[in-house]
């Protein structure tokens, strides 16, 4: 997968997520990552890439046209088509499944904003989707184009190393593709068995695959519905069990 990102910090995005599994991806030859920066495409001494905005008030907006040469010269770099997504806190929330989508691309571009954003024309032509990476404002783009290329490259095939390790992560749907809810992972512990902060639970040693697939399973359960209740659909529950869990 290639992903090209354009920013006025293009560097930052790679030394951000470029290490571990993502690092390890590009040396396995699954993510090629490449920066565009606006500025190498403004005109004039300055090699301006914002202004004033219209109609006044506080800030600065990014011009379309050094942004527009960038992401053109981003799409020609490679034959693959590519989608455009412009990191936006008023964008539709990043989630697994998103993920998981933008991983079975063969391209992304990522296009990182700073100041108050972009020239609302820019994004209307050339941006295909705009993701959020949560309810708060960051100052630009790129913290959250380096959590899309961490949570992308982790699932090309082949950036794990444990094939396992991703599918039972949290949000992964379940296994047997028979559907149900997105749960939270499992609690995980290793050596020692004894410690002064407390003991393994023996069923994890006990060696049963059976009885410790339903020990996690349990446990993903109960911890989605103790931190994420709204992950779990609890309209299937009677009345009289509702009532017990909102007591
Ligand atoms: N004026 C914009 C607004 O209120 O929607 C915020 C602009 S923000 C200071 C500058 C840039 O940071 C944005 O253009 C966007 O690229 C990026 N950004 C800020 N918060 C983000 C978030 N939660 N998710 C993704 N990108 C974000």
């Amino acid at each position: 997968m290639r992903i090209d990102v354009v920013s006025l910090f293009p560097d930052f995005v790679a030394q951000v997520a470029g290490h571990g599994v993502v690092g390890r991806a590009g040396e396995r030859g699954l993510l090629s990552l490449h920066g565009w920066n606006p500025r190498d495409f403004a005109e004039g001494n300055y090699r301006r890439v914002d202004d004033r905005p219209f109609g006044g008030g506080p800030g600065m907006v990014m011009l379309i046209d050094p942004l527009r040469a960038a992401l053109a010269a981003a799409r020609a770099a490679d034959p693959a088509p590519a989608r455009v997504v412009y990191l936006s806190p008023q964008g539709r929330p990043l989630d697994q499944a998103k993920a998981r989508e933008l991983a079975a691309l063969p391209r992304l571009v990522l296009l990182c904003g700073r100041y108050e954003g972009v020239d609302e024309r820019l994004l209307a032509a050339e941006v295909d989707e705009e993701l959020s990476i949560g309810d708060y404002v960051l100052s630009g783009g790129e913290l959250a184009a380096a959590v899309v290329v961490d949570a992308v490259a982790r699932l090309l095939p082949g950036a794990l190393n444990d094939a396992e390790s991703a599918a039972q992560d949290s949000f992964e749907p379940p296994a047997d593709g028979k559907g149900g809810p997105l749960l939270l992972d499992c609690p995980h512990y290793t050596r020692p068995v004894v410690h002064a902060l407390g003991a393994v639970p023996p069923v994890l040693l006990s060696g049963n695959h059976a009885d410790i697939a339903r020990w996690r399973y349990q446990q993903a359960l109960g911890r989605t519905w103790q931190r994420r209740p709204d992950l779990i659909d609890l309209t299937a529950l009677s009345p009289a069990d509702r009532r017990l869990l909102d007591a």
